[in-house]
């Protein structure tokens, strides 16, 4: 189990990039969503002990994750959101040099190892081949080889599905999905579907706090009655959003679909509908953006 109790980060430009984040992550995978810049990164970085929080409380199991940051190295796989360069080097050498670096000593664990992780991960066929030349799903699959050598029990991955097209990202999430059940894996996305097919808990995150947090099914019963739906032509969508909270909208069949938020029903037309996770998400979202913010208070 790992435990982030208070923990609140400001960069040295004034940005408060965690406000206050208080969660419990069981064992199983777990999904943090939240848009561009609502933490995301920071959070993962300061779980994995590159950087030290402002404030807060991180536990991992028996670990005091900030006070004995080696000690969770050893347990921690980490696929960052930006890998970085990507080395002239075959995916094989690659993957033996960082079982090296993690310490695994002998030889023929290694190439154990090693052998394994590229087939786990299906690129076996591909071993010899420079990583500089791999498409992104298959860099991603590298990324979640390198952060598996050693048996880690904390695996954080921070967007891996951005940028990846469909097939790709499903054969990452299937990857994901068979890591276990023993290990505690800290997906990050932007992506809904990310969370709903795979997460059984799940946060959301903007401006540095946590929103909402749950089993993605409890989320969306909770949700029942608050979201309403109707099909109207394009001009229409401005009058909609000055007199109804417009959480989404999507093009069918030459019309658009509007969801709205609204406890009650809001007339005009609109149907309930039995919302899925998006829904959730963005009336999540949309609370969050009601009334002054503190910056519009503190201005
Ligand atoms: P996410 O991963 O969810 O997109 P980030 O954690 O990257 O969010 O960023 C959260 C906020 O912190 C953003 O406003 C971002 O601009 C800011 N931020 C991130 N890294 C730094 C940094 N090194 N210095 C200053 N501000 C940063
Ligand atoms: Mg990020």
């Amino acid at each position: 189990m790992l435990e982030l109790q208070g923990v609140t980060h400001v960069y040295p430009n004034g940005v408060r990039a965690l406000d206050d984040v208080s969660l419990s992550i069981p064992k199983g995978m777990y999904g943090l969503l939240g848009p561009n810049g609502a933490g995301k990164s920071t959070l993962m970085r300061t779980v994995a002990t590159l950087q030290t929080p402002t404030e807060g409380r991180i536990t991992f199991g028996d670990i005091d994750v900030i006070e004995q940051p080696e000690r969770l190295r050893e347990r921690l796989g980490y696929l960052p959101q930006d890998f970085g360069v990507y080395p002239r080097v075959s995916a094989y050498d690659m993957l033996d040099h960082m079982a090296v670096l993690k310490g695994v000593a002998s030889s023929s664990d290694r190439k154990a190892t090693v052998e394994t992780l590229l087939n786990q991960t299906n690129l076996w066929s591909v071993r010899k081949k420079a990583i500089a030349g791999f498409s992104g799903g298959m860099r991603q699959r590298f990324g979640i080889a390198q952060a598996l050598i050693g048996n880690p029990e904390l695996i954080i991955v921070d967007e891996p599905t951005a940028g990846l097209d469909p097939e790709e990202r499903n054969r990452f999430l299937n990857l994901l999905a068979e890591i276990g059940e023993n290990v505690v894996v800290i997906l990050s996305t932007h992506i809904v579907e990310d969370v709903a097919d795979l997460c059984p808990r799940m946060a959301v995150i903007s401006d540095g706090r946590i929103r909402l947090e749950g089993a993605p099914r409890d989320l969306i019963d909770q949700a029942r009655g608050t979201v309403w739906a109707k099909t109207i032509a394009r001009d229409e969508l401005g009058a909609m959003r000055e007199r109804h909270e417009v959480i989404s909208t999507r093009l069918f069949a030459g019309r658009t679909i509007i969801h709205v938020l609204s406890e009650s029903d809001p007339g005009d037309g609109f149907e309930p509908v039995s919302g899925g996770l998006e829904d959730v998400y963005f009336s999540t979202l949309a609370r969050t953006r009601r009334g002054p913010s503190e910056d519009a208070l503190a201005a």
